[in-house]
C-alpha cells in the first residue's frame, strides 16, 4: 500500500522521470503543485503539451523551433559565412549566453558512437555537408567537448567538411568530457576565441 492516494502518486512518478528529480524532490513538487489554484495548473499543463507538440528543428541548423528556419537562422545580423557544429540544442544556448558568437550553427543531434550504437547517419552530418558546399563558408568551429565520442565525432565530420571550407575547433581548457553547457561564459568565450585549425 502507497502512503500516497492513487492520483498523487502517479504524479510522483511521473516527476520522478525527469532529470535531476529524485523521489524526495518528486513528493515536494508533487505536493506543492496540488495546492496551487486549478487555473495555474491548467495554464502549465496546457504549456507542457505545447512545448512538445509546436517545438521541432530547424531545417537549416536542427535547432530547437517552432517554425521552420529558428530565430538564430532569420536574424538578418549573424555572419552567415561561419557555422558553430555542436552535437545538442544546450550547447547553441551555453554558446549563446557568452554573446561573443555571431555565426550560425548546425546541431548533430548526439555524438558518434558506436557503442551505443550510434553512427553518423543516425545523426545530421550529411545536412553539414551539404550547408557547407551549398552556403559557401568560410569557417566551420567544431564546439564538441573531448570525450571519446566526442573525438571521433570531431575527426569523422572535420575530415568531411576540410575539401569545402576553413575548419577549427574551440580551445578546451574544460575538463575532459566536460560539457559545454557546465562550462561559465567566460571560460566558453575564451574557448571560442582560441579555437586552433583541425589537423
Ligand atoms: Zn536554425
Amino acid at each position: 500500500m502507497s502512503v500516497y492516494t492513487r492520483p498523487l502518486a502517479r504524479l510522483i512518478e511521473h516527476l520522478q522521470k525527469l532529470p535531476g528529480i529524485g523521489p524526495k524532490s518528486a513528493q515536494r513538487l508533487a505536493l506543492h503543485l496540488i495546492q496551487r489554484p486549478e487555473k495555474e495548473i491548467a495554464a502549465f499543463a496546457e504549456a507542457l503539451l505545447a512545448a512538445k507538440q509546436q517545438v521541432g528543428h530547424c531545417q537549416r541548423c536542427f535547432h530547437l523551433s517552432s517554425e521552420d528556419l529558428c530565430n538564430i537562422c532569420r536574424d538578418p545580423k549573424r555572419d552567415t559565412q561561419t557555422i558553430c557544429v555542436v552535437a545538442d540544442p544546450r550547447d547553441v544556448i551555453a554558446l549563446e549566453k557568452t554573446r561573443e558568437y555571431k555565426g550560425l550553427y548546425h546541431v548533430l543531434g548526439g555524438l558518434i558512437s558506436p557503442m551505443d550504437g550510434i553512427g553518423p547517419e543516425q545523426l545530421t552530418v550529411q545536412a553539414l555537408v551539404r550547408r557547407v558546399a551549398q552556403e559557401k563558408t568560410q569557417e566551420v568551429i567544431i564546439a564538441i567537448s573531448p570525450s571519446v565520442e566526442g573525438e571521433t565525432t570531431t575527426l569523422y565530420v572535420g575530415q568531411l567538411i576540410k575539401p569545402f571550407t576553413r575548419v577549427t575547433r574551440i580551445a578546451f581548457g574544460l575538463p575532459m568530457g566536460g560539457d559545454l553547457e557546465y562550462a561559465d561564459e567566460v571560460t566558453l568565450a575564451r574557448a571560442l576565441e582560441g579555437r586552433r585549425d583541425l589537423t
